[in-house]
């Protein structure tokens, strides 16, 4: 078959054709700037691909909820060019062919359970670290979404005692993501967060903060295995952190194989940074798979 995948984020549009096993024919970025400037772009290039399918990963919030009346909406994003934009109603105008549609992190964790180290698991945690923080959660064979879908980068923190900085989250302020993404970092540091990789101090508080919220979805969700991924995780000293203050909150509670090897617990991603546009993949796949035409609703 030949799929069509799009990785909406923020800053760029990551567009690709490939199919549905998970190879990637062809790919480009175009940068994220206004729907009327952008979205001519992105139609033109995968019609001219002549896809069966269109699989989006999109950044949010979003509504997932085919049952909705705003269903492939992007809704209440900080990006006000697109805040409530029905960006699933126009590729489905303008292809007319079935499209999927998810947030780029459940997109993500698709990837790496479809085509990654995570094929098979039932139960998979991914999250991304850069500019924002987010998972995708996998939960019983399925992409969870509950009533919107999870926003697990912004799950309240407790802040360390030796650190004083004030966080970044324009709504919680100390979250994980305005404590830890990298944003977070650099304001806290003074400096880029990768101009700071021989700063352990630095590291030491990030896979702290880490660690933290892992130790909640680990208790809340029982995953088999969380993968790590985005801009600050490739500081690779962070995992054994990670791991290690994991291990140490969690206080022996739990007690399980996965937890005895923590090394092929906490995971960097399996798919080179490939794992959300290979998700988009499959979600592409899975639409096309239900007949996904312009009316559908689910
Ligand atoms: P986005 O989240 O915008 O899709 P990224 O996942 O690349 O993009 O995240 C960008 C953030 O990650 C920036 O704040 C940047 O400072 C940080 N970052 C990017 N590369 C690195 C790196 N090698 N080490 C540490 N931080 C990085
Ligand atoms: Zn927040």
């Amino acid at each position: 078959m030949r799929l069509g995948a799009l990785e909406a984020g923020g800053t760029k549009m990551v567009c690709a054709i490939g199919d549905e096993t998970g190879k990637i024919f062809e790919q480009i970025s175009i940068p994220t700037v206004t729907p009327e400037e952008t979205m001519p772009q992105l139609i033109g290039y995968f019609k001219q691909a002549k896809i069966e399918a269109l699989g989006i990963g999109c950044f949010g919030p979003i509504d997932p909820d085919r049952c909705s009346d705003t269903y492939g909406y992007i809704t209440s994003t900080p990006k006000l060019a697109w805040r409530n934009y029905n960006i699933v109603g126009a590729f489905r105008e303008a292809l007319a062919c079935p499209v999927g549609f998810d947030t780029d992190v459940n997109g993500a964790v698709l990837g790496e359970v479809t085509f990654g180290q995570a094929k098979g698991k039932n139960c998979v945690v991914y999250v991304t670290i850069g500019t924002g923080v987010g998972a995708g959660i996998f939960i019983e064979g399925k992409l969870l979404h509950g009533m919107l879908h999870p926003e697990a980068g912004h799950v309240l923190m407790q802040k360390r005692a030796d650190d004083p900085y004030q966080g970044k989250c324009p709504y919680h302020k100390t979250c994980l993501e305005g404590l830890a993404a990298g944003p977070a970092i650099e304001e806290r540091w003074g400096q880029k967060a990768i101009a700071l990789k021989d700063r352990k101090e630095v590291w030491d508080l990030e896979g702290y903060y880490i660690a933290q919220a892992l130790s909640g979805y680990i208790l809340t969700l029982s995953p088999e295995m969380i993968i790590l991924g985005g801009g600050v995780m490739h500081q690779e000293q962070l995992f054994p952190i990670i791991r290690g203050y994991v291990k140490e909150m969690l206080g022996g509670y739990i007690r399980t194989k996965e937890l005895e090897h923590m090394e092929t617990y906490i995971v960097p991603s399996s798919l080179e940074d490939c794992q959300g546009i290979m998700g988009c993949l499959e979600l592409a796949k899975r639409a096309a798979g239900e007949n996904d035409c312009k009316d559908y609703k689910g």
